[in-house]
């Protein structure tokens, strides 16, 4: 297990748990109400629930052959297979931008940065990257290409979510099990 685990009770909450990763801890916010073993029971399988997600994001797009991969499908669904990149990869000095491209030499690198983010916030970014291949600029023609793929508008808001904040690590896996609704 990744780091200790953290139980927050909140008597506004009924039935919803909530788990997310923050510095190096696990933190799960239950309904007050709970009982010791309803506790234990959630606790459990929300760290299970977060472990599978985080692995199946590394397993999906770990390696910059896996991002060449996924590259390849987003143009096919979304450029009808024009933009065809020489190679994208991860980097890890690229702070100020999410991604970058260089057409004259077909290459893309995704900053590290987006690791752990939802997997639609990484597609666009490696949309947005792909329709510059086709159009360097980011005029008309281009963001035509890159609403093509239709959650662009809001990969946008959550990118600009994560810029304003601040936040190096975006609350992305709470966002997405927040509907965890005990039912
Ligand atoms: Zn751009």
């Amino acid at each position: 297990m990744a780091g200790p685990v953290e139980v927050r009770r909140s008597a506004r909450r009924r039935r919803t748990v909530t788990a997310y990763r923050e510095g190096g801890r696990t933190i799960v916010l239950i309904p007050a109400a709970f009982s010791a073993a309803e506790e234990r029971r959630w606790v459990d399988q929300m760290v299970a629930k977060l472990q599978t997600r985080e692995e199946r994001r590394k397993r999906t797009l770990g390696s910059d052959d896996d991002l060449m991969a996924r590259a390849r499908q987003l143009s096919d669904a979304h450029l009808d297979g024009r933009a065809v990149p020489v190679s994208v990869r991860w980097v890890d000095n690229q702070n100020r931008r999410w991604g970058s491209c260089t057409p004259a030499d077909g290459t893309i690198r995704l900053s590290s940065r987006l690791r752990g983010m939802p997997e639609f916030v990484v597609d666009y970014v490696l949309v947005h990257e792909l329709a510059h291949l086709l159009e360097p600029n980011h005029d008309q023609r281009f963001w035509a290409l890159v609403h093509a793929y239709p959650r662009a508008e809001r990969a946008l808001g959550f990118l600009e979510g994560v810029e304003h904040g601040g936040r190096t690590t975006p609350a992305a896996t709470d966002d997405d099990l927040e509907p965890g609704a005990i039912d």
